[in-house]
């Protein structure tokens, strides 16, 4: 059997153990300390000097700390993007809020604008206006933010960006992830930057971060004894984890642009097979980190659909991987609201994500084109 190609695994940069060595050196084995302070000033550098960001155990805990921080609470209604990974709609549920799930358009996959307007006006109507919005940049392709964000202004609801996949994505010059009154960053194992596991809570100010930190810090009031008035939770970012973080920001750059090259090579792959279109920027106001390449498969043109051609990978000990199944599909969340038209469920069915790691070898790389090529 062939070595396995992944769709997207771990590429260490050297740097990170060194990190690691001194939270030993110096016994800082807790989740706290000198490299989660790092790790914290690295990312606040990197996406916009005037955001905070706290580091946590994941984007997940990111999440459930933006929709508490946000004010949700039982029997809220929050706006959540279809199209989307369940960590982006998990976290409402634990609040015992309600999902409403909006469709995507199709030039960026993500939240479509125009049934999310609806939506507002729909829940406003019944009496139940939103508390929150919950956007994603998917496969690292930004959202429509000017739109997206003047609706939010518009009717003033709480704008949550989950850029767990688009860490370095810019949108009209500005970094994804800092739209939002909160952003939501992962580094779980197979994102463009990997901390075995974690994540971190954009904020726009320092007294929002401090808030999210305290909750994170099992909500201790300032006594001497343990004293709560605050139900928390223990969802720090271990001084360990933190270590590998400040290596992984130190070639972050780095591997957008291998990431980016992947997305190329696909262009150059399929550019002349009628009925396969590679998921690219619609134009020069995006600029995505490409942490997954995608294409979509016209059936009707090419006579076979994207299950034909992830069998045919592997087989070849080749991942891939369809896209992401919309929320309002998935039997846990079949009961919630949904707007908009059958976007999200077209894209789901012909779209498929290609090995797109930023350590594909060009060896690797030849054997995809190889397979592709003879399997067309
Ligand atoms: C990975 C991911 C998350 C969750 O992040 P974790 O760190 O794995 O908890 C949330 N939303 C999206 C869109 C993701 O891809």
């Amino acid at each position: 059997m062939k070595e396995k190609i992944w769709l997207s695994s771990p590429h260490m940069g050297g740097g990170e153990q060194k990190y690691v060595q001194e939270a030993f050196n110096s016994n800082w084995v807790a989740p706290l300390g000198p490299n989660v302070n790092g790790f914290e000033k690295d990312l606040e550098n990197y996406v916009n000097k005037d955001s905070k960001v706290a580091c946590l155990s994941s984007g997940t805990a990111a999440l459930h700390l933006a929709l508490i921080l946000s004010g949700v609470s039982n029997n809220d209604e929050v706006i959540c993007q279809s199209m989307t990974f369940s960590a982006s709609a998990n976290p409402i549920v634990y609040l015992d809020a309600k999902p409403v799930f909006i469709d995507s358009e199709t030039t960026t996959w993500n939240m479509c604008p125009v049934a999310l307007e609806e939506a507002i006006i729909d829940r406003i109507k019944n009496g139940k206006k939103p508390r929150a919005i919950i956007v994603v940049h998917l496969y690292g392709m930004p959202a429509q933010m000017n739109k997206i964000k003047e609706i939010s202004n518009k009717y003033e609801i709480t704008l949550i960006e989950d850029a767990a996949e688009a860490l370095g994505s810019i949108y009209k010059g500005q970094k994804c992830g800092t739209f939002g009154d909160f952003g939501v960053l992962s580094f779980n194992g197979n994102k463009i930057i990997t901390t075995s596991g974690g994540g971190a809570l954009v904020c726009r100010n320092e007294k929002v971060k401090q808030k999210a930190i305290f909750l994170a810090t099992q909500a201790r009031d300032t006594a001497p004894h343990y004293q709560h008035s605050h139900i928390g939770y223990n969802y720090r970012m271990s001084n360990i984890v933190a270590g590998i973080g400040r290596g992984q920001m130190e070639v972050l750059d780095k591997h957008i642009g291998l990431r980016r090259e992947n997305n190329a090579f696909y262009q150059e792959l399929f550019k002349n097979i009628e009925g396969i279109t590679v998921f690219v920027e619609p134009n020069k106001d995006y600029f995505s980190n490409h942490w997954l390449s995608a294409i979509m498969i016209d059936e009707v043109l090419t006579g076979f659909s994207r299950e034909d051609l992830r069998l045919a990978l592997e087989k070849e000990n080749i991942e891939s991987r369809p896209l992401w199944k919309p929320m309002h599909l998935q039997p846990v969340f079949k009961d919630y609201l949904y707007f908009g038209s059958n976007n999200a469920e077209k894209i789901f069915k012909n779209g498929l994500c290609l090995p797109s790691g930023s350590n594909l070898t060009d060896l690797e790389k030849e054997r995809i084109a190889s397979v592709i090529q003879f399997f067309i």
